[in-house]
């Protein structure tokens, strides 16, 4: 079931604080993405690379998908054709392989640089060294295919609301420091992909300008 009103709610809230919302349904029925497609959104994103593409089958072609979850490398020829944006860059071996596959494709492939921002042991993410890398790799032209577009995060599932405003702050520092310094002259570098249902407004207060919200919408999983 999707929660209508609270569709509206956030739809207005972004429109507000001009940040993108990308409506998560994984673990929900086509139906479900189609009632939300039907009042009017067209950004959704999965975490499985499966069901993104069973799913893009079934709505229409202006849907846009992005993958959010960890992406392995075995599964990354399946997804190119379909995603609009992969916000879960982790390695710099999953980075070479989409380098490859976008070259035969003849294509650009957007990209999110996801970074270990929670204090509790999380499994995917870069470290800001691994990341710093991967960053000059690019900078020196290494992905030709790609464009790393900005970068992502996951704070910690915690009621402590000044750890998570913290976990946020950090990426934020580290996006503007990436935007203003060596990425200045690389305009497509303009998004900061954090905030989820229990937490998009904190995000959108430390500079967040897309959010990842699936709960509120489709209700629990
Ligand atoms: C599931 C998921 C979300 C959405 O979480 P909700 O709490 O349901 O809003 C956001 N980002 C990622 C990476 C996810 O896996």
């Amino acid at each position: 079931m999707i929660q209508e009103k609270k569709f509206r709610e956030l739809q207005q809230f972004c429109n507000d604080h001009e940040v993108i919302l990308v409506a998560v349904s994984k673990t929900k029925p086509v139906e479900d993405i189609k009632s939300l497609y039907d009042l009017g959104q067209r950004v959704f994103g999965e975490n499985k690379v499966q069901e993104l593409v069973d799913k893009a089958a079934q709505l229409p072609e202006d849907t846009e998908w992005h993958l959010i979850g960890h992406l392995q490398t075995n599964k990354v020829k399946q997804v190119l054709p379909h995603v609009h944006l992969i916000h879960s860059i982790d390695s710099i071996r999953l980075l070479n392989e989409i380098e490859k596959e976008a070259g035969k494709l003849n294509k650009k492939v957007s990209v999110l640089l996801q970074l270990k921002i929670a204090s509790e042991d999380t499994k995917y993410g870069l470290s800001r060294e691994e990341a710093d890398k991967l960053v000059q790799d690019y900078i020196d032209g290494a992905f030709p295919h790609i464009i790393i577009s900005g970068l992502m995060g996951m704070a910690s599932f915690s009621e402590n609301m000044e750890i998570v405003r913290k976990e946020f702050r950090q990426l934020k520092d580290y996006y503007l420091l990436l935007k203003l310094g060596v990425l200045s002259i690389h305009k497509s570098f303009n998004i900061l992909s954090m905030g989820m249902s229990g937490d998009f407004k904190l995000a959108v207060e430390e500079g967040s300008n897309m959010i990842r919200v699936g709960s509120l919408l489709f209700g629990e999983r």
